[in-house]
C-alpha cells in the first residue's frame, strides 16, 4: 500500500488511474483544475476515506508541495487534451503542458519522489515511417503549422523530466501515450472514437475527416493504466521513455464502419475536409503506430487490444453512463 499523487486525476485517464489505485488499497491525492476533467468522473469515489481532492491548477495548488513530499510516487497526467481544444487555444495548451510539468518536477525534487510523466505520440509529429520507436529522431512538422506546437511542448516536457533526473536526481519514467480510449472519454475535445459512437447512437452523420484513410491504433484505457503502474514498479523503467498503446492499426473510415455496425446505426458516413473540420493548413498524421517492443521487454504487457470490446464499452457507457469502476 502506498500513497500516490495523481495530477489530472479527474480526467478520463486520470479517473481510471484513481480507480486502479484505490482498488489496490492506496491513498490517493488528486489535483485537477476540472477544465477538461470533471468531478463526475470521480463521483463514485466521493467521500472515500483514502481519496483527497484539490480542485485547482497544478501549478497554483497549495497542496502540491506537501502532497508531493508525502507521496511515494506522482503520476502526472494533467495536460491540455484533444486536438480540437489545442487548435482552439495554442497559448493555453502550451502553457498548461509546460507549467504543470515544471511545477510537478520542482515539487518532486526535494524528496526525489518518483514521477511518471505522460507524454504523447504527438511528439513523433510528421514522421511517416511506422512503427515509431522511442529512440528515433523527432521530426515535428513545420513551425508555421499550429498543431505541432503541442508536439513541441510535450517534447520539451520530456527533456525537462530527463534534466530533473540528471541534475536533481528525480526518478522519472516517461510514457508516450498513443490513442487511448474507453468509458468516460468524451468527444467534446475532438476525440474520434467517442465522437463517432455519439453520432451513431443519435443517428447523425458520422464525420470522417479527410479521406478517412489515415490510421490510428486504439488502446483500452485500463490496459494503459496498468502499464503505467507496472512501469512505476519496475527498476528497469527508471529514466526511460516508453511508447504505450496498441499496435492494432485501423483506418478512420474502417473505425466509422465498425462503430456503425456495432451500434446497428443507420447514420451515413460523411467526409469532411480537414480545413472545414479544423482550419486551413491543418496537417494530420497519416499513420500512427507504436513500436511496443521496449514496453513488452520491460513489463508484462499484451499489445493486442480488442477494438470491438473497447467500442462496445464506450457504447454501453454512452447508453447508460455508469460512472463507477468499469468491469
Ligand atoms: N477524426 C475524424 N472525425 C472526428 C474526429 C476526428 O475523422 O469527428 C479523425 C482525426 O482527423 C484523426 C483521427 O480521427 O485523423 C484521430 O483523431 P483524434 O482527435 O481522436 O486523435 P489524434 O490521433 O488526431 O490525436
Amino acid at each position: 500500500m502506498s500513497t500516490v499523487l495523481v495530477t489530472g486525476g479527474a480526467g478520463f485517464i486520470g479517473s481510471h488511474m484513481v480507480d486502479a489505485l484505490l482498488a489496490r488499497g492506496d491513498t490517493v491525492f488528486v489535483i485537477d483544475d476540472a477544465s477538461t476533467g470533471s468531478r463526475t468522473n470521480l463521483a463514485h469515489h466521493m467521500g472515500h476515506r483514502r481519496l483527497h481532492l484539490d480542485v485547482a491548477p497544478v501549478q497554483s495548488s497549495t497542496r502540491l508541495r506537501a502532497w508531493s513530499e508525502a507521496a511515494d510516487a506522482i503520476i502526472h497526467l494533467a495536460a491540455a487534451v484533444g486536438v480540437r481544444r489545442v487548435m482552439e487555444g495554442h497559448i493555453q495548451a502550451i502553457q498548461t503542458n509546460l507549467h504543470t510539468t515544471e511545477a510537478v518536477l520542482e515539487a518532486a525534487a526535494p524528496r526525489r519522489t518518483p514521477v511518471f510523466v505522460a507524454s504523447s505520440s504527438e511528439v513523433y509529429g510528421a514522421a511517416d515511417t511506422v512503427p515509431f520507436r522511442e529512440e528515433q529522431a523527432l521530426q515535428v512538422g513545420s513551425p508555421t503549422v499550429g498543431r505541432w506546437s503541442y508536439a513541441c511542448s510535450k517534447a520539451l516536457c520530456e527533456f525537462l523530466a530527463q534534466a530533473y533526473a540528471l541534475e536533481r536526481g528525480v526518478p522519472v519514467v516517461i510514457g508516450r501515450l498513443f490513442n487511448t480510449t474507453g468509458p468516460r472519454q468524451t468527444g467534446a475535445y475532438g476525440m474520434v472514437l467517442p465522437t463517432f459512437v455519439a453520432q451513431a447512437l443519435r443517428g447523425d452523420p458520422i464525420t470522417v475527416y479527410g479521406d478517412g484513410q489515415q490510421t490510428r491504433c486504439f488502446a483500452d484505457v485500463r490496459q494503459v493504466v496498468d502499464a503505467v503502474l507496472q512501469l512505476m514498479a519496475s527498476p528497469d523503467a527508471q529514466g526511460e521513455i516508453f511508447n504505450i498503446g496498441s499496435h492494432v492499426e485501423i483506418t478512420i473510415q474502417g473505425l466509422a464502419e465498425r462503430i456503425r455496425a456495432l451500434t446497428q446505426s443507420t447514420s451515413p458516413l460523411v467526409q469532411v475536409p480537414y480545413e472545414v473540420a479544423y482550419r486551413p493548413g491543418f496537417e494530420d498524421m497519416r499513420r500512427r503506430v507504436p513500436d511496443l517492443a521496449k514496453l513488452c521487454r520491460t513489463i508484462a504487457y499484451n499489445p493486442q487490444h480488442d477494438l470491438d470490446a473497447i467500442i462496445q464499452a464506450v457504447i454501453n457507457d454512452q447508453r447508460h453512463p455508469a460512472r463507477g469502476p468499469v468491469t
